[in-house]
């Protein structure tokens, strides 16, 4: 198991967040002078430009709002002690608020590393820096976007959905991943 590898995405993964997403939107539509109706693709499309690290800090004020309100899902921490690879928080959220989070429900020390949308545009540039890292290690990928999971099936992760509003949870994912690695040997 200390071969393996356990990334998790936050929102709708490890918890809700309560974002006012039309009221983010119209803010980051006013910056950027003209409708942005997909974040993931205006990330994606305006990394690296100060464009991106204006409304980042925008956004970074309503999502501090929301952490204040958002609560971690039951079993996370259950799930965290369950596998003992290493872990990271792959997050297209502000480092600051995960961050913030981790410390406030005292997780922040499962994590070997939490990357936030700050230093990367993308899930998938996120994904590419931890395959660096973790060079010829198994790593199991859970987010509840199928966007985020069809966009890193190519980069050889195991990718897995989770869809929480159905009732899927955390800790049942990582005892499938725990119970199929031992399988495999
Ligand atoms: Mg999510």
């Amino acid at each position: 198991m200390e071969n393996t590898v356990l990334v998790l995405d936050f929102d709708g993964v490890v918890a809700k967040l309560n974002v006012d997403w039309p009221k983010v939107y119209s803010r980051v539509s006013e910056v950027a002078g003209y409708r942005v109706t997909d974040l993931i693709t205006f990330w994606k499309n305006t990394y690296g430009t100060s464009l991106y690290d204006k409304a980042n800090k925008i956004i970074e004020e309503y999502e501090m709002e929301a952490i204040e309100k958002s609560e971690i899902y039951d079993d996370v921490i259950e799930a965290l002690e369950l596998f003992k690879g290493r872990k990271y928080l792959a997050s297209m959220q502000s480092q600051k608020v995960l961050e913030k989070f981790l410390e406030e429900y005292g997780i922040r020390g499962y994590f070997k590393e939490v990357l936030g949308r700050d230093r990367f545009g993308s899930k998938r540039r996120q994904l590419i820096y931890i395959l660096e890292k973790e060079k010829g290690n198994k790593v199991y990928f859970i987010d509840d976007l199928q966007r985020n999971v069809d966009s890193c099936i190519d980069l050889g992760i195991e990718c897995i959905i989770i869809r929480r509003y159905e009732g899927e949870s955390l800790l049942q994912k990582v005892r499938e991943i725990v119970a199929g690695h031992s399988i495999k040997g």
